[in-house]
């Protein structure tokens, strides 16, 4: 029971019952053996998800004093952080933005020094801390590597370090939103292409940590050359370069005032159904229930959201139930919030906590 609220923040009993296969009687007794140990606490209601009517259910939690967890995201131009409790509450953020083009180990020092500005302005105390995420733009930093980020926050911080790609983590932190999805894809469209699996509600990292690299999938033979070396992949097309160039505009402002525009129109058309065409193949072989379009060019242009959804409605057969399509709900902060749900997902972590009732099955 500790492990499910760990991963899954605040539950009602109703949830935890059904995620256990505890029965009501058991389930009563170990709830109140922990609620009168402190161990965990009544958080908040249900209230909120609730449209009918019925008395809303009381939702447990962690103690929020039992843990802490850091996210940070190391962006192109900018590092973000968050800390959240062991309820899964964040109780802490902040961004620092650095030039385009950042050296890696300039975007390494902001990233930590971020972390102790924040910890000493919003009162978090680092010693705390359980698990550390760490995102990364690209399969690999640019100019660095993944054990250079492990190295920079080891030295810095006691607790145990993950790293992995921030597209990745952001869909993670997508598929574990109010409606939780074990099996969800995610592609983010902006100055590249990507994204990430989520199979049984585990992220997917793949056997060299390059899963989900939907940007360099060919959806054109005779294309133009992408940055990968290949020809006619998804990215030459889908964009936020290569749609402007097609459309004629200068920027994402520009083309999401004149998106009804014929040629703005067909250049957005255009990336929506070839990114319409990839996630319905991708779909065909994982079988997802969400799919989520997220980044900078379908926030300017949401049609293009729609648009892949109705190509993939098409490309289905009459097996099973097709996906969910939406596009993404989380901001710029989803890279950090991801890289803590990782860390709730994989880190075990329980070790310290205080110990469940002997004997039981908790
Ligand atoms: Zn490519």
């Amino acid at each position: 029971m500790l492990a499910i609220l760990r991963e899954r923040g605040g539950l009602s009993r109703a949830q935890i019952a059904a995620r256990s296969g505890l029965s009501r009687t058991t389930l009563s007794e170990i709830t109140g053996d922990l609620l009168a140990r402190g161990a965990i606490v009544v958080v908040n209601t249900d209230a909120r998800d609730r449209a009918g009517s019925g008395r809303p259910a009381e939702l447990l939690a962690l103690d929020p004093r039992s843990g802490q967890f850091l996210g940070v995201d190391l962006g192109h131009t900018r590092a973000r952080v968050a800390v959240a409790d062991a309820t899964h509450e964040i109780i802490a953020s902040g961004v620092d933005e650095y030039p385009p083009g950042s050296s890696w180990p300039r975007r390494l020092t902001a990233g930590v020094d971020l972390v102790d500005r924040i910890a000493s302005e919003q009162g978090i105390n680092l010693a705390a801390l359980q698990g550390i995420g760490v995102g990364v733009a690209g399969p690999y930093p640019a100019g660095g590597s993944r054990q250079d980020v492990l190295a920079a926050f080891a030295e810095r911080f006691a607790a145990p370090v993950l790293v992995d790609n921030n597209t990745r983590f952001a869909a993670l932190a997508e598929a574990s939103g109010e409606t939780e999805a074990g099996d969800v894809l995610y592609v983010r469209l902006a100055d590249g292409i990507g994204g990430g699996l989520v199979v049984g509600g585990r992220l997917v990292s793949g056997a060299g940590g390059a899963a989900g690299e939907f940007g360099h999938v060919k959806v054109d033979p005779s294309g133009g050359i992408c940055r990968c070396g290949k020809r006619g992949c998804l990215e030459t097309v889908a964009a936020v370069r290569p749609v402007l160039a097609a459309a004629g505009v200068d920027d994402l402002g520009e083309l999401a005032v004149r998106r009804d525009e014929p040629r703005v129109r067909a250049a957005t058309d255009r990336a929506a159904d070839a990114l319409g065409r990839v996630l319905a193949d991708a779909a065909l072989i994982l079988n997802p229930e969400l799919i989520v379009i997220g980044g900078p060019l379908p926030f300017a242009v949401p049609e293009i959201v729609a648009g892949a959804a109705a190509v993939i409605a098409t490309e289905m057969i009459p097996v099973g139930s097709g996906p969910l399509i939406r596009a993404a709900r989380l901001g710029d902060d989803d890279g950090a919030r991801g890289a803590i749900t990782a860390c709730f997902l994989q880190s075990p972590l329980l070790a310290d906590y205080p110990s469940a009732v002997p004997g039981s099955r908790s």
